[in-house]
């Protein structure tokens, strides 16, 4: 496996084994790798000739800067994991070598943007955009691999491949959990062993609305189980909503022409944690 940080070896080799007629997928992620990150590379093998993972910290869609300075950067031990699991290729670059001046792009996803994430991460999903877009510039990928855990992430990705017609197939990968139900995630390992007992209630909430599609209204549900989980030590829901999957608009009835699907963001103690499940 080779490991490149700069963006001019990583877009030559890259060329060149797609002037070989090799096809290329491609997994963007920031590191401190787990099964969820290793269940799109595995997608990726089965797809193409060669995979490429990035590990890439990205600062500019972090809107807090505490969250930046904390997230766990394990970049050794992550080439061991990729390598074991058959990638052809990291792009590890650092920060100056993706943004050696100042960003000035600005994307507009409109409503897709203005829910959830996008609502309360305020620049987040620009930075995700700005960062991706440079990177299937420099990985010029056939394919490229997203996890449904960032559901809305997801949908801004092909809105903005559409937007930018470029020529990469988006393929969205479903979420890997722990045994316990609790959405895999890089920053599960920030998580006391205390809110680590309790992270599983988050998933079990998604559950319980699953469960209660149909019956009572939709905002008595989610009153209820934001209650419930609000009721937990360190448990602060930001968000509980279902939403059509499809344009993210925010559903207040069971409509049964749409595809639904509910969303959560909570803090438990310092740590953020989103998770979605399709109802
Ligand atoms: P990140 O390193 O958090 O930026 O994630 C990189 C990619 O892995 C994104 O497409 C995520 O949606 C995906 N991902 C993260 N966690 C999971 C998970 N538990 N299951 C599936 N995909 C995931």
């Amino acid at each position: 496996m080779k490991i490149l940080e700069t963006i001019k070896e990583t877009k030559e080799t890259i060329l060149r084994l797609k002037g070989e007629g090799k096809s290329v997928g491609f997994v963007p992620t920031m590191g401190a790798l787990h099964e969820g990150h290793l269940s799109l590379l595995e997608e990726s093998i089965s797809d193409n000739d060669v995979s490429v993972v990035s590990i890439f910290v990205n600062p500019i869609q972090f809107n807090n800067k505490a969250d930046l300075e904390k997230y766990p950067r394990t970049l050794e031990d992550d080439c061991n994991i990729l390598d074991d699991a058959g990638c052809d290729l990291v792009f590890a670059p650092s920060v100056d070598e993706m943004y050696p001046g100042k960003v000035q792009e600005h994307y507009d996803f409109g409503d897709l943007e203005r829910v959830m994430e996008g609502a309360h991460r305020p620049g987040h999903f620009n930075g995700v955009a700005v960062v991706v877009k440079r990177l299937f510039e420099i990985c010029i990928p056939h394919r490229a691999y997203f996890g449904e855990k960032d559901y809305q992430q997801l949908r801004i990705i092909q809105s903005l491949v559409e937007m930018e017609n470029m020529p990469v197939e988006i393929i969205g990968c479903p979420i890997v959990r722990e045994d316990d139900g609790l959405a895999m995630s890089s920053r599960n390992v920030r998580l006391s062993a205390e809110e680590r007992k309790i992270a599983p209630s988050i998933y079990q909430s998604l559950k319980n609305i699953r469960g209660q599609v149909g019956n009572g209204a939709v905002n008595e549900v989610l009153r209820s189980e934001k209650e419930k989980l609000n009721s937990l030590p360190g448990i602060k829901v930001e968000y509980l909503l279902i939403a059509d999957e499809d344009t993210l608009e925010t559903v207040n009835t069971w409509d049964e022409t749409k595809k639904l699907r509910a969303f959560i963001a909570t803090f438990l103690g310092e740590i953020r944690l989103i998770d979605n499940l399709k109802v």
